[in-house]
């Protein structure tokens, strides 16, 4: 990675990692061919690998980082295992020495014979001294790296449910986290959220005040995300709140607060110097029957809010009763 200038993300540590360990011939091919034709590998290339070859393959990582940690302790489990070897037979040759030293004044040891016995006692402790040197340097080297490999995986970790622009939970969370509340058997409700005519605002003012707005808008729900509550981001400007043990009059009056608590945001566009405090968003809230399947619930909820939309955006379907 140095040798190419490559950035350290967990992305690309994950990516050069599988080139090293040839785990995958393909990519070790498709690598050296680029590395070939172009003399490096520029970072649209990794990418375009590693999307091609890895994306899908985060658990396959994980598996490979807990081989790697596992082989690592193993080593350090040997080095550990030399150390006390080494360290019990310098034990036994202090206890001889000493033993033959205590000889000295009984049988009249020669000064050559005293010194001899002192000659080694000095080498053994030096020999001890550089092996628990040795063993030290691996330790600390050891933990650097589970360090480094933990930092990685709760990295990979982190990107598999994370949604890079909002930092919100993603899709693939919330179908993980559903599925885990449907299997609970504890009472949910679920909301669904769209940002009111979200594409004007791209329109008007340009993608990236778009994307303020949607960063904007994600704050807004994690704030709101107490108490077992979690927010995600399941794409564009569509987003969900998981609420357990909240019924739906409950939940309803969640989303309804939330409601208010978009209409009163307000952006600086830096750009133009204009304010943008025009935006709103509807709402769809459902509570979970106890029975029905996941797309049942999302389907129901998803009409919820299509209603919404259709009575003029701005609101939370259901009605209160
Ligand atoms: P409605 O009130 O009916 O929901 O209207 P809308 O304009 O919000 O809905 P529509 O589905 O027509 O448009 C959604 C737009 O969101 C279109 C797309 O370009 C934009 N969009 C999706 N993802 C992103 C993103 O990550 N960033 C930005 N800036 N725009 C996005
Ligand atoms: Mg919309
Ligand atoms: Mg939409």
């Amino acid at each position: 990675m140095i040798k190419y200038q490559i950035p350290t993300t967990p992305d690309n540590y994950h990516f050069w990692y599988s080139y090293v360990s040839a785990s995958m011939p393909e990519l070790n091919e498709a690598i050296d061919q680029a590395i070939k034709q172009q003399g490096t590998c520029s970072l649209v290339t990794c990418e375009r690998l590693y999307q091609q070859y890895l994306a899908a393959e985060d658990e396959q990582q994980m598996e490979a980082v807990k081989l790697n940690l596992s082989a690592m302790a193993n080593e350090l489990g040997h080095s550990m295992q030399d150390a006390i070897s080494e360290t019990g037979q310098f034990q036994q040759m202090l206890d001889k020495s000493v033993g033959r030293l205590s000889q000295i004044d009984d049988e009249g040891l020669s000064f050559d014979e005293t010194m001899g016995i002192l000659r080694e006692l000095v080498r053994e402790s030096r020999d001890l001294r550089l092996s628990t040197a040795h063993f030290h340097e691996q330790l600390n080297h050891a933990q650097q790296e589970i360090k480094e490999l933990r930092e990685a995986l709760n990295e990979t970790r982190k990107l598999a449910t994370e949604d890079a622009l909002t930092h919100l939970l993603n899709r693939r969370a919330f179908d993980l986290e559903l599925t885990g509340l449907m299997h609970s058997k504890q009472p949910f409700s679920l909301i669904l959220t769209d940002i009111d005519h979200f594409k004007r605002f791209n329109d008007e003012y340009g993608h990236l005040l778009g994307d303020q707005v949607l960063r904007a808008f994600g704050k807004r729900l994690r704030d709101a995300s107490k108490e077992g509550v979690s927010a995600y981001r399941l794409g564009g400007e569509e987003f969900a709140l998981l609420v357990p043990y909240r019924n739906l009059a409950l939940a309803r009056q969640m989303a309804e607060s939330l409601r208010r608590a978009i209409e009163r945001m307000s952006i600086l566009d830096r750009k133009s110097g204009r304010r943008i405090d025009h935006i709103t968003a509807s709402f769809g809230v459902g509570e979970y029957n106890g029975q029905e399947s996941s797309d049942n619930l999302v389907g129901r909820v998803d009409m919820l809010l299509y209603k919404a939309k259709e009575l003029g955006r701005n609101r939370v379907m259901p009605l209160p009763t």
